[in-house]
């Protein structure tokens, strides 16, 4: 893995970029080259909590798609393998996109020749719903008064229509440049294909840059560990299940539930001609029987559980014990086949 600070080459895409406007340039590099068909990107929509993916197949268009936005859980992998199989596709990933892009790719969901994949580093989302409770209650202002957001030098900021900003958090990197780790041969081609196009400038960033990152890095990961060790205790699959009303949201969310024709829970033995739907514990059960190898945590059926059920975090604490039977981590495992792995390119 080598390093380098980027940024764009175009004013307009440096100033709408979340750092250096590099993701953008790149994107930008790929479209006007010919290198894709489009590129699928989130667009900002009516608040600062909702942002919408959008394909876009014009390089202007992509002025409309800088900037991050934390507020907007929405996977990637799942919109490519439904509507993009057959495309050139080029798209942005946080860590949990790219669990689930590599895992459909295992199961041949996603065509790995037809992709660009671009990581962003991502501490995590939260949903509209959490953001706005967050800010009601750790800044004490009203959410309908954000007009905007960032994460910058390690802190979220919030600006207010009075044009006033509070923030709270401590790591961060170099202004207006992306740092950008440039992982395999594909990834050097983008910067230098880019570079020569005239779109990007890159120089190498300090040593201490480089060192601080990898420190918070571990930091971030030390506490994600620390958070989950003290919230497995608080799950009981069978007493949070018995809360679940088999209303289908977890499933449909889900990136990884590809068996779109043939799903089990749609079955007649568990969906009668009546259409009642499964029992709670049969449908948690089906669910879990696919996914304890293959959820990727991206937390989405969370989000979307009305019963307010900590889907992933039940699958996750299964998941574990998976992994000390098999040594399979979904999106992760380089090189190892999941279990019930088939090379028929086929629905199992
Ligand atoms: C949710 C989130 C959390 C992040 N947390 C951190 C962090 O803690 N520390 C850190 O160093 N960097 C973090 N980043 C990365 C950082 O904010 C920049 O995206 C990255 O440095 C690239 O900057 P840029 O100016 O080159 O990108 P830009 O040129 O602004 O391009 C960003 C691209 O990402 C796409 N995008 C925006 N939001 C999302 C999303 N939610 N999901 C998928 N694609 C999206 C945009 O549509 C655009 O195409 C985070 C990014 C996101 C989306």
């Amino acid at each position: 893995m080598s390093y380098v600070l980027a940024k764009s080459q175009d004013a307009d895409i440096h100033s709408a970029g979340e750092c250096g406007g590099a993701v953008t340039s790149i994107l930008k590099y790929l479209l006007d080259e010919g290198l894709v068909d489009g590129v699928l990107a989130l667009s900002p929509q009516d608040d600062v909590y909702d942002a919408m993916p959008v394909f876009i197949t014009d390089s202007q268009d992509l002025m409309k798609t800088a900037g991050s936005y934390h507020c907007a859980p929405t996977m990637i992998g799942d919109l490519v393998q439904k509507y993009f199989f057959d495309k050139k596709v080029a798209f942005t990933v946080k860590p949990c996109d790219m669990r689930a892009v590599e895992e459909l790719i295992i199961r041949h969901k996603i065509n790995e020749d037809n992709i660009y994949m671009i990581g962003l580093n991502c501490g995590g989302t939260v949903s509209p719903v959490s953001g706005r409770e967050m800010i009601d209650l750790f800044y004490e202002a009203n959410p309908d008064d954000v007009v905007s957001e960032e994460i910058d030098k390690g802190q979220f900021i919030i600006e207010l229509a009075d044009g006033s900003e509070d923030a709270c958090g401590n790591w961060g990197a170099e202004d207006g440049w992306t740092f950008i780790e440039i992982n395999d041969e594909k990834g050097q081609e983008l910067i230098d294909g880019a570079k020569k196009a005239g779109i990007l400038e890159t120089k190498s960033p300090a040593d201490p840059a480089i060192e601080g990152r990898k420190k918070v890095e571990g930091i971030m990961i030390k506490m994600a560990k620390k958070n989950q060790d003290a919230m497995y205790p608080t799950v009981s699959e069978m007493d949070d299940w018995s809360r679940c009303i088999s209303c289908y949201a977890c499933r449909d969310v889900c990136p990884i539930c590809w068996c779109f024709e043939n799903c089990e829970l749609n079955k007649s033995f568990f969906k009668d001609e009546q259409n009642i739907p499964p029992s709670p514990i049969a449908f948690q059960g089906v669910r879990l029987s696919h996914m304890s190898f293959s959820c990727v945590d991206c937390g989405q059926c969370d989000d979307v559980c009305p019963m307010d059920i900590p889907v992933s975090l039940i699958f996750d604490k299964l998941q574990k014990k998976y992994f000390n039977r098999t040594g399979y981590v979904a999106g992760v495992s380089d090189g190892v086949k999941p279990p019930l792995y088939s090379p028929e390119k086929t629905e199992l």
